[in-house]
């Protein structure tokens, strides 16, 4: 079987640099309106371009988790 290698993202065909675990991935991206092409694998490839969104809204997310549990 080939390993699909490509970006997981909706829509995107550029080869992914970094994977995943996709649950992180889809909900990271859920805050940026990206969706991820149906798959049944447990982890999510994404291209430069992709993996800089999702940095940036983990990055986001944390930040807010901090402000609301006050740590
Ligand atoms: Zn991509």
């Amino acid at each position: 079987m080939v390993k699909e290698k490509t970006c997981s993202v909706e829509g995107c065909s550029e080869l992914g640099v970094r994977s995943f675990a996709r649950a992180k991935v889809t909900e990271a991206l859920q805050s940026a309106s990206l969706s991820l092409k149906s798959s049944r694998a447990r982890r999510a490839h994404l291209c430069a371009e992709h993996y800089k969104i999702y940095k940036k809204q983990t990055r986001k997310e944390k930040r807010v988790n901090k402000w609301r549990y006050g740590t």
